[in-house]
């Protein structure tokens, strides 16, 4: 008889986050100063962060251990549990055998809380007082504010007006674990004062949001910031989820042909898929690793392999990146985790060499997805996750017409509990699918030509 699940002890959580950088045939591109198009160096980054996550953020060693204090706090909810879809199978009647790493064990129901604590932690070591931070959905904002908590730092938060308004829920569940929450733009800061001045009725952006952490971080040398996604020490601390899941496929005497997850900025794609794909670099074992953002914002599938800001503003370091540019402004879907124009610097240069794999899906098909996945498995998937499902019954549709029994693996990446609101609008014929023009696209990225270094060229 098959097993439903999958769960290693304690005592076998992995010790080490493994740095994918390592074993890359090609090595990322440099960060460049926006203005000199020199590349920077770690000093540039030391205003923002730590300088032990600095030194990650450039780190080409292949393991980095993870300190005891924060092995300590992954112990409340982790290792998270590998599950058999059994029932999704039966209910899709596919040879494929489907299994999913549930990441919403987490106390803020994502995998974010995995890089929020060391996130946390390096900067409790380093003295930090105080981290800011943006939050779009409110998942990233839930996740710090509950690992500042842990380790007796304040947390401030600029929430953009939008959600802020539309989901009280999650500022009520960031407020309960300490954090200030407000909404952005704000009249706190000069970037917040300027946008306000221009537009008083401004819903806010994430870029806007990341402007006014930033320029808090930025004037107090007790105050740093912290970002969610795309950065390479936050796809390094999410690799936690796929060390995890090699160990319990060795109990389950198995082993995946195709991993997938949703992708925002890349790091619970990377958390799942990084440790998988060590061994095809490594020429172990061969593997499909798909990527799936949505329709409305495909940056890998449509977008283009440049050199882009991180922010709205232009405040951040240039990052080669695949990007529909800076100033692209998705449509409001429901999965706002994944409505951000660029990939990560890792991701990216991956999916250039061919070495992963990207699928774009529309909002209506991940919906139908969550849904089936709901009424099979139980869990309420997050409106990101079911972007990863939808690909999972793609895939699992053709193994039902070859006939043959792929292993597939994808991540949960957090549960849909507070995102009822976005359920309700589907279940009411509210949602729509948003086909992008081919012109929409062209101009986006038409704008950011001239932030190309001359080495790009030559
Ligand atoms: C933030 C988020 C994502 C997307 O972010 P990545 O950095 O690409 O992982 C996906 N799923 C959930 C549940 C999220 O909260």
């Amino acid at each position: 008889m098959n097993r439903k699940k999958y769960f290693l002890e304690e005592s076998q959580m992995p010790k080490q986050w493994y740095n994918i950088v390592a074993d890359m045939p090609t090595k990322p591109l440099p960060p460049l100063h926006p203005a000199t198009k020199e590349p920077i160096g770690p000093d540039a980054l030391a205003p923002l962060f730590p300088m032990e996550l600095i030194m990650q953020e450039v780190s080409q060693e292949r393991y980095i251990n993870i300190p005891e204090e924060v092995l300590e706090k992954y112990r409340i909810y982790r290792p998270s549990p590998l599950i058999r879809a059994t029932e999704l199978e039966k209910a899709l009647g596919t040879p494929a055998k489907i299994y999913y790493k549930y990441e919403g064990v987490s106390p803020s129901g994502s995998h974010k809380t995995n890089t929020a604590i060391p996130q946390a932690y390096y900067n409790k070591q380093a003295g930090t007082k105080k981290i800011t931070t943006e939050t779009g959905a409110g998942q990233w904002g839930t996740a710090l504010s509950y690992a500042c908590a842990q380790f007796g730092i304040k947390c401030d938060i600029y929430m953009v007006k939008v959600s802020f308004e539309q989901k009280p829920y999650r500022k009520i569940m960031m407020n309960t674990y300490g954090a200030n929450v407000f909404a952005s733009p704000s009249n706190r800061t000069q970037a917040g004062r300027n946008i306000l001045a221009e537009r008083p009725d401004s819903k806010g952006s994430l870029g806007i949001a990341i402007s006014e952490a930033v320029e808090m971080a930025a004037s107090d040398e007790n105050t740093k910031y912290a970002l969610g996604s795309v950065l390479n020490h936050v796809l390094l601390h999410q690799t936690i989820i796929g060390e995890e899941a090699l160990l319990q496929f060795e109990m389950a005497d198995d082993y995946p042909d195709i991993v997938i997850a949703p992708l925002g900025g890349g790091s619970n794609f990377a958390g799942i898929s990084f440790p998988f794909l060590r061994n095809k670099l490594q020429g172990k074992k061969d593997i499909r690793a798909i990527a799936v953002e949505p329709s409305s914002c495909p940056k890998l599938t449509r977008g283009k392999f440049m050199y882009d800001f991180g922010d709205t503003e232009g405040y951040t370091p240039l990052l080669p990146m695949f990007t529909l540019g800076h100033h692209f402004e998705p449509e409001a879907i429901h999965a706002g985790g994944l409505r951000y124009h660029g990939a990560s610097v890792l991701c990216s240069q991956l999916l250039k060499d061919g070495l992963i794999e990207a699928a774009a899906l529309p909002q209506l098909e991940c919906f139908k997805a969550g849904e089936i996945f709901a009424k099979s498995e139980g869990i309420i998937p997050a409106p990101e996750s079911t972007h990863g499902i939808a690909q999972v019954i793609r895939e699992a549709e053709v193994c039902k017409k070859t006939g043959e029994a792929k292993t597939i693996l994808f991540n949960l990446s957090g549960h849909g509990f507070l995102d009822m609101l976005a359920y309700g609008d589907y279940h009411e014929g509210k949602l729509h699918d948003h086909e992008l023009g081919y012109q929409e696209i062209e101009s986006s990225i038409a704008k950011i030509t001239d932030l190309q270094p001359e080495f790009i060229n030559a």
